[in-house]
C-alpha cells in the first residue's frame, strides 16, 4: 500500500508516519528527513539545501523528485511506502504518479491530518527545530495552503481525512481506523 501523509506543519506527520510505517511494514519516506541529511553535508549541494531549509521555502521540485524517485525504486518501497512531507505541490504529485506508474503502481490513499494553525504553532515552538522559529513557521503554513492543499484536489477519491488534534495515541488510532475502512 502507498499512502501519502498531508498535513500543516506541525500536524504531527513525522510522529504517525514512523508508528504507521512499523503498522503497515512499509518504509516511513520522509523528504524533510531527506533534505536534512543533505543538507549536513559540506558541499556545493549541502550548502544551498541548508540555506533553502533555515528560511522554511520549498526546495526545487527537480531536486526533491528525483530523490524520492531513487527513493521508490529501492527493493523495500516496491510493495508499499509512506510518503511524509511529499508531494507538497502539483507539479511534485505528476511526478510521484509517474514514479509509481514506472513500478505498476498508483498511490491508494492520502491521509490528511487537520490541525489548527495556531495549535500547531505552539506544538512546534516547543519542538524547537533549526526552521521552527515563528516567521518560518508562518512561511511554512502560508506555503502549506497555497501549494500542498491543492494536492488533494489531485487526489480526489482517494483522500481519508482525521483530526489531528488529541495525543499521539488517539491520531494514531483514528489515523488506522481511517486507512483500514475505506
Ligand atoms: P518537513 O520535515 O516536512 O517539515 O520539511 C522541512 C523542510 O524541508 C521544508 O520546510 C522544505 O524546506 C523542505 N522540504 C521537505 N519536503 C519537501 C518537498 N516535498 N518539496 C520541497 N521542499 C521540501
Amino acid at each position: 500500500m502507498h499512502v501519502v501523509l498531508v498535513g500543516p506543519p506541525g500536524a504531527g506527520k513525522g510522529t504517525q508516519a514512523r508508528g504507521l510505517s512499523a503498522t503497515l511494514a512499509v518504509p516511513h519516506i520522509s523528504t524533510g528527513d531527506l533534505l536534512r541529511a543533505l543538507a549536513g553535508a559540506s558541499t556545493e549541494l549541502g550548502r544551498e539545501l541548508a540555506g533553502i531549509l533555515s528560511t522554511g521555502a520549498l526546495v526545487p521540485d527537480t531536486i526533491t523528485n528525483e530523490i524520492v524517485r531513487r527513493r521508490l525504486s529501492e527493493p523495500d518501497a516496491r510493495a508499499g511506502s509512506l510518503l511524509d512531507g511529499y508531494p507538497r505541490n502539483r507539479t511534485q504529485a505528476r511526478a510521484l504518479d509517474t514514479a509509481l506508474a514506472a513500478h505498476g503502481r498508483e498511490l491508494d490513499r492520502v491521509l490528511e491530518l487537520v490541525l489548527d494553525d495556531e495549535i500547531a504553532l505552539t506544538r512546534l515552538l516547543s519542538r524547537g527545530r533549526g526552521d521552527d522559529t515563528e516567521a518560518v513557521i508562518r512561511h511554512r503554513q502560508h506555503l502549506y495552503r497555497t501549494q500542498t492543499e491543492p494536492v488533494l484536489e489531485h487526489y480526489a477519491g482517494r483522500v481519508v481525512t482525521i483530526d489531528a488534534d488529541g495525543t499521539v495515541e488517539q491520531v494514531a488510532e483514528r489515523a488506522l481506523r481511517a486507512l483500514r475502512e475505506e
